[in-house]
């Protein structure tokens, strides 16, 4: 699965209305969806999926933020997914992203900074399979 990588659109950006947006830049960007699905994280779920992050100090302001509301979840394919959609978020800290990323455009901070993309291929394969099913997947 290495043409594939996973993304959420974070509470932040899907309740100012940015969903649309980003997923018209992921589309044109040339990124095909292979799963999509809006949906909500409890809190619970929220920690389990970053618990790579459980020692760090933002790690309970992190899993409060993931579960504050509605976001929208997907598998994207493209040759180079996981490096190629890396570069159209942007760096984490949108101050440092760089211009025209989804980031640098529609994130705030460091801690809401609007979209989620995969580091690894390894990676994007635990985090499609935490989110999705094979019946779910085009
Ligand atoms: N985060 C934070 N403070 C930090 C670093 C990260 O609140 O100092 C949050 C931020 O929402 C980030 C997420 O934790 O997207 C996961 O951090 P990571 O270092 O994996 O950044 P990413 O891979 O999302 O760019
Ligand atoms: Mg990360």
């Amino acid at each position: 699965m290495s043409n594939r990588t996973f993304t959420m659109i974070k509470p932040d950006a899907f309740a100012n209305g940015h969903s649309g947006a980003i997923l018209d830049m992921i589309v044109k960007a040339g990124f095909r969806l292979v799963a999509l699905k809006m949906t909500s994280l409890s809190s619970q779920k929220a920690g389990e999926f970053y618990s790579v992050h459980q020692a760090r100090p933002f790690y309970s302001e992190l899993v409060e933020f993931m579960s504050r509301g509605p976001i929208i979840a997907a598998i994207l394919e493209k040759e180079n997914a996981v490096a190629d959609f890396r570069k159209l978020i942007g760096a984490t800290d949108p101050a440092k992203a760089d211009p025209g990323t989804i980031r640098k455009l529609f994130a705030a901070s460091l801690g809401e900074n609007a979209i989620h993309g995969s580091d690894s291929d390894e990676n994007a394969r635990t985090e499609s399979d935490f989110f999705f099913s094979n019946l779910e997947r085009i």
